[in-house]
């Protein structure tokens, strides 16, 4: 049997029709930045985040980015951002002009370990980047009481998290502001690059809109030096649909994972955990083992598709040796990269590939 790790098919299939006409009647309608798709979209998903304001851009670094420049963070500041991520988390910082300060994971849940924030606040912190990581929530909670006590900014990189729950409340709503991706292999996927900054502070989101269309807040009034970042027409059309089949598509994954958790029974395998404050998305399924590389090909032989999140650490990256960070200075982030492995996970795998993953796994030796 063959099991890609990612498939978008069976999703597509459900709105084939949908789809089809909505990408038609962009190209009809003639108007392709800047409409009224995107307004609708934009008022969509923020009342989807339970946030009053969603502004569409390129794509998650460029969301992060916007809010980080919005906020006036950059030379001479610093932003702590998770060790383990993916590395548009730094990339936005630098970007910024920032610095990027590393924090260590929590092991269970792979998130930002809120332990360990404090001794990484200096006085040129600005900000926290928490980021909901494989499909699940940091613990904000605990994140958001050291901000408030330091004065920093928290900001959720909500790109892997899409309708996720944190203690019954949806993730995009739980920080000062959040960046998400709408990169086609994300939860909630475009057919193509975008993003969107979703808050509830006003003058953040007037600023945000304005930074991401040439810094202008009427046609050719600049009053900020922006950037051109915005998402378009055809995007927010195909994302409207899909995010109206969202939860459903996501209870899908939620069910598989659960099906994996109970039925893989392997010593040399560590399970994912889902934490108990959590409602978690399943974005990505992270086994990890010693024996890492060998796991792969022998999945792969099998014909079971997987990938590995990440395999070098943010710090560890040669865009980042500027930083001077040796190996072992983020042991955790470290041993992540060595040991994780993902599986398939999407929407409407079938029973027998579930099972064909699980028996596979399962007769590992
Ligand atoms: C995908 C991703 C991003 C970047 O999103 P793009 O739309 O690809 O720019 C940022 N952070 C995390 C955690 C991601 O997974």
């Amino acid at each position: 049997m063959k099991i890609p790790f990612v498939s978008f098919e069976p999703m597509h299939r459900e709105v084939d029709a949908e789809l089809k006409n909505a990408l038609l009647s962009v190209y009809e309608a003639g108007w392709f930045i800047r409409g009224e798709r995107v307004t609708q979209f934009e008022q969509e998903f923020a009342a989807y985040c339970g946030a009053k304001y969603c502004i569409g851009c390129g794509n998650g670094l460029d969301a992060l980015f916007l809010i980080l420049k919005a906020y006036g963070i950059g030379a001479g500041d610093e932003v702590i951002v998770p060790s383990h991520t993916f590395i548009a988390t730094a990339l936005a910082v630098t970007y910024a002009g920032a610095v990027p300060v590393f924090v260590e994971p929590d092991m269970e849940s792979y998130t930002l370990n809120p332990a360990r924030i404090e001794k990484a606040v200096t006085p040129y912190t600005k900000a926290i980047i928490a980021v909901q990581l494989y499909g699940q929530a940091a613990d904000m909670d605990a994140i958001n009481a050291i901000a408030k006590k330091h004065g920093l900014k928290v900001i959720e990189d909500a790109a892997q998290a899409h309708g996720a729950l944190y203690k019954n409340k949806r993730i995009g709503n739980l920080a000062d502001a959040a960046g998400f991706s709408f990169y086609p292999g994300k939860n909630l996927g475009a057919f193509g690059d975008g993003g969107a900054v979703v808050t509830s502070d006003k003058e953040l989101a007037d600023k945000v809109r304005a930074l991401a269309n040439y810094g202008s807040d009427y046609k050719y009034h600049h009053i900020y030096q922006g950037n051109n970042s915005r998402l378009d027409e055809i995007q927010a059309a195909v994302l409207s649909i899909k995010l109206k089949n969202l939860d459903r598509w996501n209870e899908n994954r939620r069910k598989t994972a659960q099906k994996y958790l109970t039925e893989i029974k392997n010593e040399k395998l560590i399970l994912p955990v889902e934490m108990p404050y959590n409602s978690h998305v399943w974005h990505i399924f992270a086994v990890r083992t010693k024996e890492r590389d060998r796991l792969e090909t022998y999945l792969n032989e099998n014909g079971i598709g997987t990938t590995i999140h990440y395999p070098t650490a943010i710090h560890r990256q040669k865009a980042y040796e500027n930083l001077g960070l040796l190996e072992g200075s983020y042991p955790l982030a470290e041993e992540i990269a060595a040991t994780e492995l993902s599986i398939p996970m999407y929407y409407g795998m079938t029973g027998e590939q579930i099972k064909y993953v699980i028996d596979t796994l399962n007769r590992w030796r």
